[in-house]
């Protein structure tokens, strides 16, 4: 089955043609970043203006760079929520639009379960169930079992801040510019990750909850704080970085504890972090199954997981354009 996939959930204007839940085609996306930066984050108002304005150029170019057309295409897969309400409208809508033109399926996908099969995207791993997932972005962090592609579970989530948005508040902090996450990494790697003693939450024994929001504050209050003068902030970059890295480790060691799973997937935009990847590579060699990682494009939003989410369930089909919702069978908030 050839999917066009789209994806317009926050601030990427992503499109993607993929065969058979895993070939990608091709997977375009524009980023908006240079738009953003200036306020420190993404402004919704602006990111649905852009979308708007990007999107049909972006299905045109999906298509043509996998040298097909709306004709050749077996279905049109959109992300349905959860997102940003005016930027997930201009992709619904189109879809929609499509679907209705071309009389074609419209596939109404959730955005985490996109994810979670983001690092078998041009890979010929089959996913192995169960399977443990760690999806970490800005909005999300979570820990997800897996049985089938329609049987999820979530197991943990976040108290308070994502993953990736206390990355980003930190990076923030030591005047990095937006997105932080990626410019917090780059500035650890000459930092020492022991130089800061920064609180690691852990939560009774056998609780797999997270949280993130007392390291973040705590990384004010060490900015603020005299002791911060003897330190630079490759340190305190690296530092922060690996309390993050251990909580979330921890946690994945918690849940293998808990139970047998036949391997660990990564996945979100936190999983671009390399000493969060390395770190959860090891934990699989250590128990003896596969940790997969997605490869750093399909790290962050894209439609090409949008597709093969959609292409996996195969029985999303909501060609009723007025049905459209995200799909209530999954557990995401
Ligand atoms: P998503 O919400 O899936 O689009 O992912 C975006 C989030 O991932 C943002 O909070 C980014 O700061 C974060 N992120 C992206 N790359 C990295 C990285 N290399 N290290 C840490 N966080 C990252
Ligand atoms: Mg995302």
């Amino acid at each position: 089955m050839l999917l066009l996939g789209i994806e317009t959930s926050c601030d990427d204007t992503a499109t993607a043609v993929v065969r058979d839940g895993r070939a990608v085609l091709s997977n375009v996306s524009t980023n908006q970043d240079e738009f953003h930066s200036k306020y420190g984050g993404i402004v919704p108002e602006i990111a649905s203006r852009r979308h708007a304005s990007l999107l049909s150029a972006a299905i045109d170019d999906a298509l043509d760079r996998a040298g097909t057309s709306l004709d050749g295409i077996d279905g049109i897969a959109v992300t349905a929520g959860p997102g940003l309400i005016g930027s997930l409208v201009v992709g619904v809508a189109t879809a929609k639009a499509l679907a209705f033109a071309t009389g074609k399926p419209l596939y109404a996908v959730n955005h985490l379960h996109g994810h979670l099969f983001a690092a078998f995207l041009d890979t010929e791993a089959v996913p192995p169930y169960p399977f443990l997932a760690l999806l970490v972005s800005g909005g999300h962090s979570q820990l997800v079992e897996v049985e089938s592609p329609s049987e999820l579970r979530v197991i943990a989530k976040t108290r308070d801040d994502a993953a990736g948005e206390a990355f980003d508040k930190t990076a923030r902090l030591l005047g990095l510019p937006f997105p932080g996450g990626p410019a917090l990494e780059a500035l650890a790697r000459d930092g020492n990750p022991k130089a800061v003693a920064f609180p690691r939450y852990r939560p009774e024994p056998g609780a797999l909850d997270l949280s993130f929001s007392g390291l973040k504050t705590s990384a004010r209050y060490f900015l603020a704080s005299d002791a911060a003068k003897g330190v630079s902030y490759a340190d305190v970059a690296a530092s922060f970085q690996a309390a993050i890295v251990d909580v979330l480790i921890d946690r994945v060691e918690r849940a293998l504890d808990a139970r047998e799973y036949r391997a660990i997937v990564l996945s979100g935009g936190v999983a671009a972090n390399m000493a969060l990847a390395t770190a959860f590579r090891r934990v699989g060699d250590s128990r003896g199954i596969p940790a997969f990682v997605p490869e750093r494009r399909f790290c962050t939003d894209n439609a090409a997981m949008i597709a093969a989410a959609a292409d996996r369930r195969g029985d999303l089909d909501l060609r009723d354009p007025l049905t459209l919702t995200a799909n209530p069978n999954l557990p995401f908030g």
